[in-house]
């Protein structure tokens, strides 16, 4: 069963950089909401599988890279809620390989995975690619590619009511953005959010619009306080750079606290760079949110 610990804890952290510019630095630790389920991935998932079990659905179907943190946690969902799971994988040239440890993970946890070409992958959400894939798994609920989709938004919306009151700005890392989408709807009037992408965008308006487009679906309008910072995705997706790297170890070694590398420290990295440059008042707090461990 789920015992998902919430609230979040929020912690305090003394950073040279922050106090250096009179600001204080808080960690709020989603990543302990649950040892399976860690971080956003918990509550962007708890309201779909909700609403499958409300429908009567008894299986999901969802999609990702050979990496996924949204696959790896929709396994566990899975297995811990007692949904059957089908992932769809991006690359058929995985099939038939030894697994690597996510997908390892997710096989282990129950989940069925299937794997596509990259041009069906693109096409995943196409009438025709889910009808065959009716044909093949039967009946199932879809989550969208990393679970961003207008239940999941309503779900971070409480990460924002959770912070209320507790930070003058709350931040988070942007994969998909729905995330941000629900963090920024939840907090106070005063209180403002920004998004630090990890991916580098095509174009900077894309993932603006797509935490639009994500606040319309979930809350009717586009809402809240919040920016997307683009200058700290380090390259791309899973990249990294000599400085992200100097940077997490650290304040891995000051904090003791070891930095999902892929979304967290690019966050981390990126609110150090803000303080820097004198973004936040002196006075002022900064909680940035810890989606997820290594
Ligand atoms: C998935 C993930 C994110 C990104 O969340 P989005 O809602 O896709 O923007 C951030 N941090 C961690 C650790 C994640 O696994």
């Amino acid at each position: 069963m789920l015992r998902p610990r919430l609230p979040s804890p929020v912690q305090e952290v003394e950073d040279e950089t922050f106090a250096r510019h009179g600001v204080r630095l808080l960690l709020k630790r989603d990543d302990l909401i649950h040892p399976d389920l860690p971080g956003n991935k918990w509550r962007k998932l708890a309201p779909n599988l909700r609403a499958a079990a409300a429908a009567g659905e008894r299986a999901l179907l969802t999609f990702g890279g050979a990496y996924s943190n949204h696959l790896r946690a929709t396994a566990a969902a899975g297995r811990l809620l007692g949904f059957a799971t089908i992932g769809v994988v991006r690359g058929d040239e995985l099939a038939g390989a030894p697994l690597n440890p996510s997908l390892a993970r997710c096989a282990a946890d129950g989940m069925r995975l299937h794997f596509v070409d990259r041009g069906t992958y693109r096409r995943k959400t196409e009438p025709d690619v889910l009808a065959a894939l009716h044909d093949r798994f039967g009946s199932f609920a879809v989550i969208p590619e990393g679970g961003s989709n207008s239940l999941a938004a309503q779900g971070c919306a409480e990460l924002g009511r959770e912070l209320r009151g507790v930070a003058d700005t709350a931040a988070v890392a942007c994969g998909t953005g729905g995330t941000l989408a629900g963090l920024a709807a939840g907090l106070g009037p005063g209180q403002r959010a920004i998004g630090v992408a990890v991916l580098k965008g095509g174009s900077p308006h894309f993932l603006r619009g797509t935490v639009e487009d994500l606040q319309r679906a979930a809350f009717g309008a586009p809402c809240g306080h919040w920016r997307l910072e683009d200058r700290f995705h380090c390259g791309g997706y899973a990249r990294r750079t000599p400085e992200l790297d100097a940077f997490a170890d650290a304040f891995e070694a000051r904090h003791g606290l070891p930095l999902e590398r892929v979304y967290v420290a690019k966050l981390l990295l990126g609110l150090t760079a803000l303080a820097e440059e004198g973004t936040f008042a002196p006075g002022s707090t900064v909680a940035a949110v810890i989606t997820g461990m290594p």
